[in-house]
């Protein structure tokens, strides 16, 4: 017998459909914020399995990272951008916390995140934070630490400038304009540890180097990353 909270759960469906975040059909029972479809036709990396991936190669010679995956290909028009779309801009949470368990399951018994000590997610400035009620790298980082039992720290790695959006500029403006952006707070609390860098579209790596590079003044610091798309 069902237990009697799913029927109201069930009644609340019905007035308030929740929809696919990718795809937009209604979800039905066990589906959360994607549908089984969208699930297993959204463009994995598979990036866990590939050490040397487009995106750890982007780093080579800029910064010393352990590992680096991402979870999805972003696409222009395509499902992950749909989601991601949603994720950022329509006070939807929650989108993160599932693509950080997806992630987390698919990184969970690789013998590369084994030794990780913490995930640390790329902070946001706090005038964005009020803006967005949300950092979208914190939220990707908690679903992946509940799929890997490993903690996440967010008041360590600080960002002291709102940099405006960064699309049109070219490579070498991007990197001066990362300068000096982020700050450890307490390099104690990072000193030998695995850190696990969370993004959640890495696109130039500019952020990612930005971060890597003010981590990695710690002693004994090793840093993996994490993020949620790849866009070209
Ligand atoms: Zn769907």
């Amino acid at each position: 017998m069902k237990p009697r909270g799913n029927y109201w759960k069930d009644f609340i469906a019905l007035i308030f459909p929740q929809l696919c975040q990718a795809c937009g059909n209604t979800l039905v029972t066990n589906e959360h914020v994607i549908c089984i479809a969208c699930y297993y036709d959204l463009p994995y990396t598979n990036f866990h399995q590939q050490p040397d991936n487009v995106v750890a190669r982007q780093f080579w010679g800029r910064l010393p990272l352990s590992s680096v995956y991402v979870l999805l290909y972003f696409y222009k028009g395509g499902k992950v951008q749909t989601m991601m779309h949603q994720f950022k801009y329509r006070n939807s949470p929650h989108i993160g916390n599932k693509l950080g368990e997806i992630a987390g399951n698919k990184l969970a018994g690789n013998v590369v995140y084994r030794d990780v000590d913490l995930i640390v997610p790329v902070p946001l400035h706090p005038r964005k934070f009020k803006q967005r009620g949300y950092n979208q790298s914190q939220q990707f980082a908690e679903g992946l630490s509940a799929r890997l039992n490993i903690p996440v720290n967010t008041a360590n790695l600080i960002r002291l400038k709102h940099t405006d959006t960064q699309t049109k500029k070219a490579r070498f403006s991007r990197y001066e304009n990362m300068q000096e952006v982020f700050s450890v707070r307490d390099a104690g609390q990072f000193e030998g540890k695995h850190v696990l860098l969370v993004d959640d579209i890495i696109t130039t790596g500019s952020t990612v180097e930005a971060c890597g590079l003010e981590l990695l003044k710690i002693p004994g610091v090793k840093v993996s990353v994490a993020a949620i798309a790849y866009a070209e």
